[in-house]
């Protein structure tokens, strides 16, 4: 079988939108022109030096039948839930959250000289775990190994596996790969994804040349931008003058009904309206 290098499928401009307690975002995914990329429910991407951007952050609210994502790059966040976990994500870490059949938590970044940048990612879980154990996957960015080219394309590799190297975060029902990845100026550089799977990357620095092939040479796409691509078994990035970095993301697409309302995100409406009602009775969160 013959490699099929992965063309661009859309190229999606993001969105400023207001969240939480008025948190100050660019949004990709879960917006008008892209409703959801199955398995990916959500994108956001904040990045501010102005703590009026970000200090409002995200007081208690729920989740359920979904994973949260978050990658920082610069700052800090706590988190506190209601059953009794806590902790920090700082620069370079990963949290991994399984809400699965509901988490209550607080997400709230702290006021930094650096301040405050990242993603969060929501991943969607198959009907047979959206009601399974919650659980958290938090890497600090010194357990998140970095591949270092000759070339000098750096990967951080958070899941997935790169060159015989997988990183950290395990047992994912949607079999992602999440990596950082920088290529320097005048680099190319290929990524094998998985045929069949949702991949898109997220340009945050830079800008470079996506979705060639041995003989074309893609379209120049500057950040900050989601390139949606389509399907094949690998991806080329070529760079001119300027480096870029990116999130590469893939994943297995669940093609099952969604049934969405905020944080919650279920099969049906009936287990929406379900949702509804245990949280109006105290029920939602299970130890
Ligand atoms: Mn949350």
């Amino acid at each position: 079988m013959t490699s099929l290098p992965r063309k661009i499928y859309k190229i999606i401009e993001p969105e400023p939108v207001i969240e939480g307690a008025g948190v100050h975002l660019k949004r990709s995914i879960a917006t008008r022109t892209l409703d959801y990329l199955d398995p990916f429910l959500l994108l956001d991407h904040f990045a501010s030096n102005d703590p009026r951007d970000y200090e409002a952050g995200f007081p208690l609210h729920p989740h359920r039948g979904i994973e949260t994502v978050t990658y920082m790059l610069r700052g800090e966040v706590l988190h506190k839930d209601t059953l009794g976990n806590s902790g920090r994500i700082g620069a370079g870490d990963v949290q991994w959250m399984t809400a699965g059949r509901g988490i209550m938590h607080e997400e709230m970044p702290q006021v930094r000289p650096e301040g405050n940048a990242g993603f969060q990612l929501w991943v969607n879980l198959p009907a047979k775990l959206k009601m399974t154990k919650p659980r958290y996957q938090e890497v600090r960015s010194a357990e998140i190994p970095e591949i270092k080219k000759e070339s000098g394309v750096r990967i951080r590799v958070i899941t997935g596996t790169v060159d015989g190297i997988s990183g950290p975060v395990s047992e994912i029902a949607a079999n992602p790969i999440y990596l950082d990845v920088f290529v320097p100026a005048h680099t190319a550089f290929s990524q094998a994804i998985e045929r069949g799977h949702a991949a898109f990357a997220y340009l945050f620095e830079g800008g470079g040349t996506f979705g060639g092939d041995e003989k074309e040479a893609g379209a120049m796409i500057s950040h900050p931008k989601l390139v949606v691509l389509g399907d094949g078994d690998y991806v080329k990035v070529v760079t001119d003058k300027t480096p870029v970095r990116f999130l590469l993301v893939s994943g297995k697409p669940l093609h099952e009904p969604i049934a969405r309302h905020g944080p919650f995100v279920m099969n049906t409406r009936e287990e929406i309206e379900q949702t509804l009602l245990e949280l109006r009775d105290g029920t939602f969160v299970t130890t």
